[in-house]
């Protein structure tokens, strides 16, 4: 988002002009700053043969997701949804890895039909599959590294307490059944968490990786997950993706040596390709002046995006519709009947009734987390390409709400 002469503007359509053809609230989505860090990414792993895998769950919209196919990302998906979502986009199964956790063998049995890339992260599953396909189909492992990485408690996946991953201390374990069923492991993959800054914490976990993969001869590629930190506020520290792909492409192409094969290196981010694209738009419904402070009201709130209240996540806030407004400060909260504060303690350009404030770093987990609570509807989808703002879902009415309730008559 710029501001020029006095207007705010998203990929060089203005803001309010955005606000009044599809109304409020409303998700915006720049293409263009999708496209330019997918290309970062493939820049600064372009010493390697790289993939891109966008983990479909940040933001499942199907334009979205063709853009990002168009410019050639795969896909990582966490559910049979979220995978046939990909696939009507237009990719082929092969691109899509699915990458599932605590799902019955029946969802595995389906990404398998449609021809998916299989990566399971538990003993039990790898079992089943090779009771089932023997060395017919090859899978990947998702491993956990007892890593304590990520932005916070509930983001961080890789260490030692979580669900997710088989544990590397497992690793016998994980030979015998892949030995008693002579198994395909063609890849291997470490997931951390989320908001990870440190080049260090992916340096180490492809160490752990490297090592391990010397027990699988038929990899195909090293999957290194996700997680990359963005900046929420001016200032922040990010992961510095320059310094990570000349580390990690040395450390790799070494690897590859020893392996005696050269591998594909995958990423799965989400968060560094859509979460500064996004922004969401509401309106002031009220300004409201307390003993204590001053409450600014707004038509949204934790259903449309629960960061905020689920992970404490900062998401700067921007009052679009008065940039010439003295700085003032507000508590930002959203019309849930809950506590529902989308910003506290903010300086905001002076907000009055009606005025349009702009919520950034809305891409990823906002409209995908959204949820119906309070009867309230979920708002539309706009997407920014081109010069060109399109509208890419409809914001819900309330049939919406009714569609799927059966009136039970006793
Ligand atoms: C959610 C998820 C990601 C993406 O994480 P970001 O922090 O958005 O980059 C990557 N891989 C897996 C397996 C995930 O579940």
């Amino acid at each position: 988002m710029q501001l020029k002469e006095n207007q705010y503007y998203i990929g060089n359509v203005p803001v309010l002009d955005i606000c009044r053809e599809f109304g409020t609230p409303v998700y915006v989505y720049d293409g263009n700053t999708i496209v330019e860090k997918l290309h970062i990414l493939q820049e600064a792993f372009s010493g390697v043969p790289v993939k891109i895998k966008y983990a479909a769950k940040a933001l499942t919209n199907i334009s979205v997701l063709k853009l990002l196919k168009k410019e050639g990302a795969g896909l990582d998906t966490v559910s049979i949804q979220e995978s046939r979502i990909g696939l009507m986009a237009g990719f082929a199964p092969e691109d899509i890895m699915y990458t599932p956790n605590c799902v019955s063998f029946d969802e595995i049995e389906e990404a398998v039909e449609l021809g998916l890339g299989i990566n399971l992260d538990n003993i039990p599953m790898l079992e089943h599959l090779g009771k089932k396909y023997g060395s017919t189909v090859p899978c990947a492992i998702r491993l956990n590294p007892h890593i304590v990485a990520g932005g916070n408690t509930k983001i961080q996946v890789g260490h030692k307490y979580s669900k997710f991953g088989i544990s590397v201390e497992q690793m016998p374990q994980v030979m015998e059944v892949v030995h008693k069923y002579k198994l395909t492991i063609n890849g291997l993959h470490i997931h951390t968490g989320s908001d990870i800054k440190e080049a260090d914490v992916f340096l180490q976990t492809a160490s752990i990786l490297f090592d391990l993969a010397m027990q699988f001869p038929h990899l195909k590629f090293i999957n290194f997950g996700g997680g990359f930190k963005v900046p929420y506020k001016p200032g922040d520290h990010t992961t510095n993706m320059k310094e990570l792909g000349r580390k990690l492409s040395d450390a790799f192409l070494g690897f590859c040596k020893r392996y005696g094969k050269t591998l594909e290196m995958w990423f799965e981010p989400g968060k560094f390709l859509v979460s500064e694209a996004g922004y969401l738009l509401v309106q002031t419904n009220v300004v409201k002046q307390t003993p204590t402070t001053v409450f600014v009201g707004v038509n949204s709130g934790m259903n449309h995006l629960i960061r905020p209240m689920m992970y404490d996540a900062y998401h700067d806030i921007v009052n679009v519709s008065n940039p010439d407004g003295a700085p003032k400060e507000y508590n930002v909260v959203g019309y849930i009947c809950e506590t529902d504060t989308i910003g506290a303690n903010r300086t905001l350009d002076e907000v009055r009734e009606g005025d349009i404030l702009a919520i950034k770093n809305a891409g990823a987990y906002g409209f995908s987390m959204s949820s119906n609570y309070n009867s309230r509807l979920r708002p539309a989808e706009v997407l920014v390409y081109q010069g060109q703002a399109k509208l890419i879902r409809r914001r819900e009415v309330l049939d919406d709400l009714l569609k799927n309730q059966v009136e039970a008559n006793f």
